[in-house]
């Protein structure tokens, strides 16, 4: 079995991207590790803070260790956006094996400080976990919003990226490319997507040389996720399309059943759900190809 490293260097070479999918309860995780086993394709389960908080920190470390070991498939936890040096350091104590340390709110200087500082502490305690940095303002909160936040002023720059890049330590570099977190309503409803702005990326790649993850990926126009991956892109965040997938599989569950309390007759809905999105989008991230075969 391969380590994330490994995995990453593959996927640049072959010109395809890993998904990442947060989940935050077991009906998520069977929905991604399921895909992912079908299509044969490496995954990255994520974790944000309040996810981990939610389903505990080492009780997801043992169940995605579980299944990396009783399925020998590549699936990978990664503890996305923390905030602190100790939350980032009970993770990596836990068994993560990379770890988003994210303070792109600090001013860049402070930034490139905290980070530095993590990278060392962080491999400290593991010398084969992976940290990602992030530069740039991407928004926050993988949820449906109402209005279009203005991020335009915060997209990343070549010469940044590198500067950061060099500074720091980091191993994979996540840059703001027309990308934000969350969906607004009219993408939930399909009428717009998320626009990305291709010529940067390629830009931030010539300049950082490490992989590149797209953070919010969620209703983003379909040709520019495959344009984002050939430019360089090498891990796709998806969390906002997976939640709406399972609360409206969880919706249609009790309006068919309402009298159902079996939880494993309910909750495979939303497990159904969940995989269709896990399925189009891994499909999509590995150019298909691993659709060969396969529903
Ligand atoms: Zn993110």
């Amino acid at each position: 079995m391969h380590g994330l490293r490994d995995v990453l260097e593959q996927s640049q070479k072959n010109g395809v991207a890993i998904g990442h999918f947060n989940i935050a309860d077991l009906v998520l995780l069977k929905a991604v590790f399921s895909s992912a086993q079908e299509l044969k394709v490496p995954v990255l389960v994520g974790v944000s803070e309040g996810e981990r908080e939610f389903i505990g920190v080492r009780q997801i470390t043992a169940l995605v260790r579980s299944l990396r070991e009783e399925f020998d498939h590549p699936v990978f936890l990664n503890a996305d956006h923390t905030h602190s040096l100790p939350k980032a350091i009970e993770a990596a104590k836990a068994g993560f094996d990379a770890i988003v340390f994210d303070v792109s709110a600090l001013p860049f200087e402070q930034n490139v400080r905290q980070t530095k500082d993590a990278v060392e502490a962080l491999k400290t305690i593991n010398p084969a976990i992976l940290v990602e940095g992030e530069i740039g303002n991407i928004g926050t909160g993988s949820e449906i919003h109402e209005e279009t936040p203005d991020l335009s002023n915060g997209l990343t720059t070549p010469i940044e990226a590198r500067q950061y890049v060099e500074s720091t330590g980091i191993d994979i570099l996540a840059p703001a490319v027309g990308n934000m977190h969350g969906m607004l309503k009219s993408m939930v409803q399909g009428e717009t997507r998320k626009r990305l702005d291709i010529p940067r990326i390629v830009q931030i790649k010539r300049a950082a040389r490490l992989p590149l993850t797209l953070h919010g990926g969620s209703g983003t126009d379909d040709e520019d996720l495959r344009k984002a991956i050939a430019a360089g892109i090498t891990i796709v965040h998806i969390n906002t399309e997976l939640r709406i997938a399972w609360r409206r599989g969880l919706e249609e569950a009790l309006a068919k059943h309402p009298h159902e309390v079996v939880p494993y007759k309910i909750l495979p809905f939303p497990l159904n759900a969940a995989k269709q999105v896990t399925h189009s989008r891994l499909k999509l991230f590995n150019g298909e190809r691993s659709a060969v075969g396969s529903h």
